[in-house]
């Protein structure tokens, strides 16, 4: 069965569910909730899905005529890279980054693209290794030249975008982030599909904004796709800036691409529910107390009635999709000033009713890192 085109190259931007390796029913629900407001949603699978279980899920997609792309998953962000298990040696080889080096990359990146192929994907994207804000401008020429072999040597009949893995450090730092962007739009190449880890809940560093923001508007302005996967309320933020792809899916690690560092500790299991008119998750117990506010209004999706009845961790994560499915679909729109407008607009929203909070419920409401709708108004 064929698999349809990407609609990469629309004008219009897409959310892309992000399938993770957890159990694949929910999964299937929430892509059916998101295609009720957004029908075009694609879907993006990771190579870490075992070939058997990426095929059934494949096959569903194929009957419903849906598009979808394999993510490679080659940096060494995992802690197991660094010492792989053996079945991911043997089985995924594409999925461990080799020695740097001119003539390493382009085979590791086609024995990746061979494999992705083998699924008939609707885009292709090359691994990439994790990138250090020293080694990141460096690392930019390898790649992309290593992209080139690769793709030619594939003769690729699909789009092919340009994995580039790598800490939000180097988007802090001018020198790397101009010279990034200028290996880029020089490279020719379809689009970047960019993956960037930071340490925050909700983005609010103000240099990290920046430097996103000035790197998408710089490849979309040379008509580069931007792809920010696993980005979930920042991607819809960058959308203002020009990015023409995001995803994220009903796990919490699919909304954002969290750094590991060796302080961080498991975090307690909590009931986070997402609260649209404040563009932030809270915790249940706080949301029983916004509830009682005379401007709340509850989200009318049809998971939310059921919540009314009391939490349901599942329920709570495919509203949380559906909320981001109606805020992307209100700017798939093909002229960046409205899109950029909109999404002002809905941010000047949650400010107003974030003010409200304040004023009703005390100025360090909870502890929670309000100011970023302030950031993010600033960034827009
Ligand atoms: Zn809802």
């Amino acid at each position: 069965m064929n698999t349809p085109a990407s609609n990469l190259r629309s004008r219009r931007p897409s959310l892309w569910f992000c399938s993770t390796t957890q159990e694949w029913t929910q999964q299937q629900a929430a892509i059916s909730d998101i295609n009720a407001v957004l029908p075009e949603a694609p879907v993006l699978l990771s190579a870490r899905i075992r070939d058997t279980a990426l095929r059934e899920r494949i096959s569903w997609l194929q009957s419903a005529r849906r598009t979808f792309a394999i993510e490679p998953y080659g940096e060494a962000v995992d802690a197991d890279v660094q010492n792989p298990s053996k079945w991911i040696r043997t089985e995924k080889p594409w999925l461990v980054p080799p020695p740097p080096s001119p003539t390493n990359y382009p085979q590791w990146m086609l024995t990746s693209l061979r494999h992705q192929m083998s699924f008939r994907p609707s885009v292709l994207i090359t691994p990439s290794p994790f990138l250090s804000v020293t080694n990141a401008s460096q690392m930019a020429e390898q790649l992309t030249d290593a992209a080139h072999i690769a793709a030619a040597e594939l003769g690729s009949p699909v789009d092919c975008l340009i994995g580039f893995s790598g800490s939000r450090d180097w988007l802090r730092a001018e020198a790397a982030l101009q010279s990034v962007g200028n290996v880029l739009v020089d490279s020719k190449l379809a689009g970047v599909y960019l993956r960037i880890s930071h340490r925050e809940n909700v983005v609010r560093d103000r240099q990290y904004l920046h430097g996103l923001r000035q790197l998408t508007i710089g490849l979309s302005d040379a008509g580069f796709q931007v792809f920010l996967p696993n980005s979930g309320r920042l991607g819809w933020l960058a959308l203002a800036w020009g990015a023409s792809s995001i995803s994220a899916g009903i796990t919490q690690g699919s909304w954002s691409e969290r750094e590991r560092t060796r302080m961080s500790q498991p975090t307690q299991p909590s009931q986070w529910y997402y609260e649209h008119q404040l563009g932030m998750e809270v915790r249940w117990r706080h949301h029983d107390r916004l509830t009682q506010l005379r401007d709340y209004r509850w989200c009318q999706c049809q998971h939310c009635q059921h919540l009314q009845n009391g939490y349901d961790p599942a329920l709570a994560r495919r509203h949380a999709v559906f909320q981001l499915a109606i805020d992307v679909a209100q700017v798939q729109v093909a002229s960046n000033g409205v899109r950029r407008r909109r999404i002002r607009d809905r941010l000047t929203e949650m400010k107003t009713f974030n003010d409200l909070v304040t004023r009703r419920l005390g100025s360090d409401w909870e502890g929670y890192e309000r100011d970023f709708v302030e950031r993010w108004l600033e960034a827009v």
